[in-house]
């Protein structure tokens, strides 16, 4: 079989004004970057508000191996086997970081015959909506040490005087905003800005202080740009984000330092969704940003507002296992204006669940285990646990679940015979194999017709896993005990003391965005399966005001990545010609 970058490459591909114009969207509406590219403008929200919503079918995952289960390419597969069996789908899905492209993981076009095209543009710049995020949030950093140094330096008086400014007083202690980079690089973790240069007056770098970096994608302005539901609503909260607080512990907002209009401006077009093609001539929607570990790891409310007025189903991806992004979908970006799944697709594999077993080691960037390839029943069956979680997790919130096998090369057929009987002795509401991989939408009819079959024949009844009035701790708890199957949460002196100033402060009734691993349900990723009797550690939490939710630190989770010793960068290379080689 061919890579799958000389998939995307022999594709033959049409003009993204084509594929607008088939979807029904106005040209003035689809403004091209190049030929199989285009931002979509939000003006086409108001153009076609009185056509039916489709529906919304979301793509989740039992809990992952470094490699992922297959759930970008199950996404596109499934949004072509709709198409295939004669409904009009349309996918929405994230925009990758190039942390991951250039790290372990590769890219998330997809893969095989399931990909979004081209390849190389969907996974590297696309059109530039994460570089636009980083300048924005670099330009809040500059802003803010910017004023601390010219308050500092002349005093708070004669700084206002002179400025006709009010002195912020902010606290170099007391910085909550952090720079970013959508790089791995876990030496900027914990860094020193302003250092002084050898030789130079004192302070002419700016006030000295620790300082860290964090990805982009974990940007408070990513999550804002996947929840804003208009340009109006994004620069409203680029003024809300707290960047520090001042000597008085009292916050300091963009809009206080003044920058929050300069944000939004450097990300007005960043807020328009971007339309590519999949292999077989079917739309996708690409917006923001991946991590659901660390971020909420949902596609944007616009994009997804835009597709369900131009499809009968759109169909979504939400980062890693369901206790993260769909969890995060569903008490997040739905409370914040997104659409409630009709129907959920949890995307499994036979590899997967025999990690789960507990009889071996994986290890990103190492060869998987032969056990877990082979024939092994055994290991099936204890693995199977994980699914059996992840079904039930999906059900708390009144949606039904299709379990979707993504059949790799040599999974045999007993196996996986094995698996659908299962999948429905543990309560899915459907089962199918996905051949997408290898044959992209005639290899997933069997999972889009039980997607429809079971969306026609099973209402979903949503609910939220906690009440958003509760106050932080009951909220936290509540996501430990129902939405993992803990004991309880166990919250660090200094989380308790965040929370209580944070309720001090009015913020007590957002929603949760939990940071922990993606590797276990649980916040150590050493426990695999259904894990039980464990509590769940929060170690920190802050405030993304902006956003709108409160943001838990669990465990040992890092807002930024580190590289392995052999990362995808040494294999990526261009050929003579100009084509990028080895990219995945
Ligand atoms: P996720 O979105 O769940 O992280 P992806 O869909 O990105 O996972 O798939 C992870 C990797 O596995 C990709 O490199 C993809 O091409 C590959 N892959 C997924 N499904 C299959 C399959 N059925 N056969 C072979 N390779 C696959
Ligand atoms: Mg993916």
């Amino acid at each position: 079989m061919k890579s799958d970058i000389e998939i995307s490459r022999d594709a033959d591909l049409m003009h993204i004004t084509e594929l607008a114009n088939n979807l029904g969207l106005k040209q003035e509406h689809c403004e091209p970057y190049g030929h199989y590219k285009a931002k979509v403008s939000l003006d086409s929200i108001e153009d076609l508000k009185d056509r039916p919503d489709g529906r919304m079918v979301l793509v989740t995952a039992t809990t992952p191996t470094p490699f992922g289960e297959g759930k970008t390419v199950n996404t596109i597969a499934i949004t072509m086997g709709l198409n295939t069996i004669g409904k009009n789908a349309i996918s929405c899905i994230r925009q990758p970081s190039m942390g991951p492209v250039f790290g372990i993981k590769g890219g998330a076009a997809g893969g095989g015959y399931a990909q979004v095209v081209p390849m190389e543009d969907f996974n590297l710049h696309l059109t530039g909506d994460i570089h636009a995020i980083s300048s924005a949030h670099n330009l809040g950093s500059a802003a803010l040490d910017t004023r601390i140094f010219h308050e500092e330096r002349e005093g708070y008086e004669a700084f206002e005087k002179r400025t006709g400014l009010k002195a912020l007083r902010i606290d170099p202690k007391r910085i909550t905003w952090r720079r970013v980079v959508d790089h791995n690089d876990r030496a900027l973790r914990h860094i020193t800005v302003g250092e002084q240069t050898p030789g130079t007056p004192k302070n002419m770098n700016g006030v000295p202080r620790t300082e860290g970096f964090d990805i982009t994608v974990g940007s408070e302005l990513m999550a804002i740009l996947a929840l804003a539901t208009s340009l109006k609503d994004m620069r409203e909260r680029f003024g809300k984000v707290i960047m520090a607080y001042n000597h008085d512990g009292e916050p300091v907002t963009a809009e206080d330092l003044q920058v929050a209009g300069s944000m939004a401006v450097i990300m007005k077009e960043a807020l328009k969704p971007t339309l590519m093609q999949n292999l077989e001539g079917g739309a996708s929607f690409v917006h923001a940003g991946p991590f659901a570990n660390i971020a909420h790891g949902n596609s944007s409310i616009v994009a997804d507002k835009i597709a369900l007025k131009l499809g009968d189903y759109v169909v979504t991806e939400a980062g890693f296992g369901s206790d993260m992004g769909y969890e995060k979908y569903c008490n997040i970006k739905v409370r914040a204006g997104g659409k409630s799944p009709d129907v959920v697709a949890i995307v499994c594999s036979l590899r997967g669940l025999k990690s789960h077993s507990g009889d071996f080691q994986v290890v990103a960037g190492r060869d998987l285990d032969p056990g877990m390839i082979d024939p092994n029943l055994p290991a099936l069956e204890k693995g199977v646990a994980n699914l059996h979680f992840h079904i039930n997790n999906v059900k708390k919130y009144g949606v039904p679940a299709v379990v979707t096998i993504n059949r790799f090369p040599q999974d045999t057929q007993e196996e996986l015979d094995w698996l659908m009987a299962k999948a429905k002795e543990l309560g899915a509401e459907g089962v199918a194999i996905s051949e997408g991989f290898i044959h992209g939408g005639e290899g997933c009819m069997n999972v889009a017709k039980e997607i429809d079959r079971v969306c026609n024949e099973k209402k979903a009844y949503f609910n939220y896993l906690y009440n958003v009035e509760d106050d932080i701790s009951t909220k936290l708890n509540e996501l430990a005990t129902k939405g993992y199957g803990g004991n309880k949460v166990v919250i660090s002196e200094l989380a308790q003391k965040q929370i209580a100033d944070l309720e001090a402060k009015g913020y007590g009734n957002l929603p949760v965005c939990m940071a922990k691993t993606q590797l276990s349900v649980s916040h150590d990723p050493a426990l695999k399966g259904e894990p039980t009797d464990f509590d769940v550690p929060v170690r920190e939490v802050r405030l993304s005001a902006g956003a709108g939710f409160v943001y838990a630190l669990c465990g040992t989770i890092m807002t930024m990545p580190g590289l392995g010793s052999k990362p995808g960068y040494m294999k990526i290379d261009l050929d003579d010609d100009g084509n990028i080689m080895n990219l995945s």
